[in-house]
């Protein structure tokens, strides 16, 4: 405590002092690291969300927009956070939480990241990173290697050339899907005789000049809504993507995808790019990427393949064929948050040809001078941590075999909880795992068998009340707490105009159990039938 009482005071002795680490912390400082070395259990009580309190109630406790005017002492502060921030947050590392693509990381991250944050490097620029820089690059060119597998000398030629790159390291897959169709854009109007390119005058010259009447971006209609984002800040619009119809397998319809680009160059509008999935957000489903290559050559269009998610499956030997056609994409984003156990924010995209990148390319006089090997001369973001030093230690200490291992398992548990909801006869899968994502609903047995023999508007009444079983069901498990599933809309198999709820489970959490699976099936079915309410409504409109 002694140590503390010397920060709190807004002069410049006791200011200079918290810019030099205390050799022993403060009590709350050490009592906040014992905690996280148990597991972040002792903050978060082993529940998904360790209060109940709705968030009008907590946003209570972030009510007041005072600058704060007298200094604290940080033992008093930490301790005000640990009762209303860190003990309100939502325990994402529980083997329960299986509703999204945030999990549990290894330990060794907690320190390292501290580490980082102590460097504090800046990567824009090289000096403000020796060591940091090249150490990106070479994390850049593994992960480069996993998807395209060059041989040694590709690498050694390309890993560190100045005024080129590989790909680039950025906060996540939006930025990463950005960088790739901010290079696809001005790699199409480029530079020529009378047009100095569409970063020099812009997009309207650049139409004019290549006679085009407008621009497309196509993917299937279960892209990731930054490709909106990417459209909308490259100055395209929404309207410029166009959402390709799936099959029953969420997967891109290639006829529809070759009518679409026959279609729109009749009508002048040039394919800028063809957007492939390599497992979708909603339903984990891989696109046929090699069909859509040979699409995106035919039409000279730039393939850019969204592995954001599932890209980490190129680890495991086992199911990388899944992504067969990958190495054929232009560029590639790849989250090393998601299913590679690093903390949030670490994207990459990766380029084919690591000469693109001087499509994007912004040199200034004091920094990133021509010739240099700064990695912001072809960044989208300027100021960046040193973020890749977490997914260097991670390749090193977990290994190819280790992200094999923990890919697999993934799937497999996906199975096996996809055969208990066959097994089920309450519960309907609606989208199968093809990595370690999957949906479904509860839907009692007798309201199954009607639903295939009903009418369409029959279906649509049932699938109503069903849709609101859903929502509740979802409400009610993430308030109690035990475990935690997601919930989204997805077209019902083969029918993409109705719509409907369903669970959505990612179960990449290696701590999560086949026992803690059945758990969560067993509490749905309970809050499943305390809703006598909307059950009731099912019974008559399936007897009626
Ligand atoms: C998560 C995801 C994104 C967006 O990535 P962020 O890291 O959230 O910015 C894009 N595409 C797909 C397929 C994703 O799963």
């Amino acid at each position: 405590m002694a140590n503390d009482k010397r920060y709190a005071q807004a002069d410049n002795d006791a200011l200079l002092r918290i810019f030099t680490i205390p050799e022993a912390p403060s009590s709350t400082l050490s009592k906040i690291e014992a905690e996280i070395s148990k597991n972040l259990n002792g903050f978060l009580s082993n529940h998904i969300v360790a209060t109940d309190k709705p968030l009008s109630e907590i946003e209570k406790d972030f009510a007041s927009s005072a600058l704060p005017e007298r200094p604290e002492y940080v033992s008093a502060h930490t301790s005000q956070l640990l009762d209303t921030l860190i003990a309100q947050s939502v325990h994402t590392s529980a083997p329960g939480f299986i509703g999204h693509m945030t999990s549990a990381l290894p330990y060794f991250l907690l320190p390292l990241s501290k580490l980082m944050v102590g460097l504090n490097q800046n990567l824009v620029k090289i000096e403000t990173s020796k060591a940091f820089t090249p150490m990106e690059r070479q994390v850049i060119g593994m992960m480069h290697r996993l998807v395209y597998g060059n041989d040694d000398e590709f690498y050694h030629h390309w890993m560190h050339f100045a005024d080129s790159s590989l790909g680039a390291f950025c906060s996540g897959g939006t930025v990463a899907n950005i960088t790739a169709l901010w290079v696809a854009r001005n790699r199409l109007l480029a530079a020529k005789p009378g047009y100095k390119g569409v970063s020099e005058e812009g997009l309207a010259k650049g139409l004019k000049t290549y006679g085009y009447e407008d621009l497309a971006i196509l993917v299937s209609e279960r892209g990731h809504y930054s490709l909106k984002k990417a459209a909308n800040i490259l100055g395209l619009g929404h309207s410029s993507i166009i959402a390709i119809p799936t099959d029953t397998e969420h997967r891109i319809d290639c006829q529809r995808l070759r009518e679409k680009c026959a279609e729109l160059e009749e009508n002048n509008i040039k394919v800028m790019a063809i957007v492939g999935i390599a497992g979708t957000t909603e339903t984990g489903s891989l696109d046929p990427l090699t069909q859509l290559a040979e699409i995106a050559l035919q039409y000279q269009a730039h393939f850019h393949v969204d592995a954001a998610w599932g890209g980490a499956t190129l680890f495991s030997n086992k199911y990388r064929s899944r992504l067969q056609g990958i190495e054929l994409a232009d560029s590639v984003t790849i989250d090393a948050h998601k299913q590679m156990y690093v903390p949030m924010g670490a994207g990459l995209v990766l380029f084919k040809n690591p000469k693109v990148v001087a499509a994007i390319a912004h040199h200034a006089e004091y920094i990133l001078r021509k010739g240099s090997k700064d990695l912001g001369s072809h960044t989208l973001e300027g100021s960046r941590p040193g973020m890749a030093m977490l997914l260097y230690a991670s390749l090193h200490i977990i290994s190819r075999p280790g992200y094999e291992l923990l890919i697999n398992q993934g799937i497999e548990k996906a199975k096996y909880f996809a055969s208990l909801i066959e097994r089920n006869d309450d519960f309907q899968l609606v989208s199968k795992p093809e990595l370690c994502l999957l949906t479904y609903r509860y839907v009692p047995k007798a309201t199954q068998l009607y639903l295939q023999q009903c009418t369409t508007s029959q279906a649509v009444k049932v699938n109503e009340i069903l849709d609101r079983l859903t929502v509740v069901m979802q409400k009610m498990q993430r308030e109690a707490g035990k475990s935690f599933v997601s919930r989204t809309r997805i077209p019902r198999q083969g029918q993409s105009s109705a719509a409907i709820s369903v669970f959505r489970v990612v179960l990449a959490n290696p701590l999560t159990t086949n026992d803690i699976l059945q758990q969560v099936l067993v509490e749905q079915e309970e809050i499943a039938n305390e809703q006598t309410d909307l059950l009731a409504q099912l019974q008559i409109l399936i007897t009626d």
